[in-house]
């Protein structure tokens, strides 16, 4: 049977959240980073280790605020329906091509920020390789290699008793106003739920795969607020506690 789904949040808390970031995009550290360094709220940035390398210096003082770095592959590989996508289509790919990806994310990031990344997030939250009948989940590699995973886009918040961490619900966070980030975290709440959210750039929420930094602000000061009742931190936090949690109740 499935394990109780009452997750016993800290702090009287009756609702998670993780904020979390794809691709170490610059708005990100420009735009974002110092308005959750301002109200103390943790995140999670998955990167490819080209561009935290460009801007390493930023990204290690993120990781000393007590930022999380995940691992978003080397090259990005995605489905070759997306037309930016050139040689690196997951339709081409081998399960051996994917672990080389993640391993030498990881080598590169460890050896940039001196940390190895425990989570990871879906390029494109899409989870094969092949095509056809020769199209394999890669997902039995992640969980060989990370406490837990993000897909996108999700639907929904997640239930932490229920929820398979290697496929975690990451909801759009981009170009949402703080209206719409509050609807869903009380639909979390009513589940004492688990939101996750993954954004991309962070600025002006009008345009393309932006979160708007209005709302950005707006939903740190009101995380932040006991009242309301929202224990945030990283993803990988608090993957680790639902996993011991999960475990202890088996
Ligand atoms: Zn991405």
């Amino acid at each position: 049977m499935f394990p109780d789904p009452v997750f016993p949040w800290p702090n009287d808390a009756e609702v998670g959240l993780s904020i979390t970031f794809d691709d170490a995009r610059a708005s990100q550290l420009e735009v974002a980073l110092p308005i959750l360094d301002a109200s103390g709220i943790k995140a999670t940035f998955f990167v490819m280790p080209a561009p935290l390398e460009q801007r390493a210096d930023n990204w290690r003082a993120a990781l000393v605020a007590g930022h999380e770095i995940g691992n978003h592959t080397v090259t990005h590989p995605c489905t070759r329906n997306f037309s930016f996508i050139g040689k690196n289509a997951l339709e081409a790919y081998s399960l051996d091509d994917m672990e080389w990806e993640i391993l030498h994310c990881n080598d590169r990031v460890e050896q940039c920020c001196g940390v190895k990344p425990v989570v990871f997030a879906y390029p494109c939250g899409q989870t094969y390789v092949g095509q056809g009948a020769h199209t394999r989940s890669y997902v039995p590699l992640i969980a060989d290699h990370f406490v837990a995973a993000r897909g996108f886009p999700g639907e929904r918040h997640n239930l932490p008793g229920r929820c398979n961490l290697h496929q975690v619900f990451g909801c759009p966070f981009d170009c949402l106003t703080f209206e719409a980030v509050l609807a869903m975290i009380n639909a979390a709440r009513e589940e004492r739920g688990w939101l996750v959210l993954a954004g991309h750039d962070a600025g002006d929420g009008r345009q393309r795969q932006t979160v708007d930094e209005k709302t950005l602000r707006m939903l740190c000061e009101y995380a932040t607020d006991p009242r309301n009742r929202v224990f945030a931190d990283t993803f990988g936090n608090i993957a680790e506690s639902i996993k011991k949690k999960n475990r202890t109740a088996e």
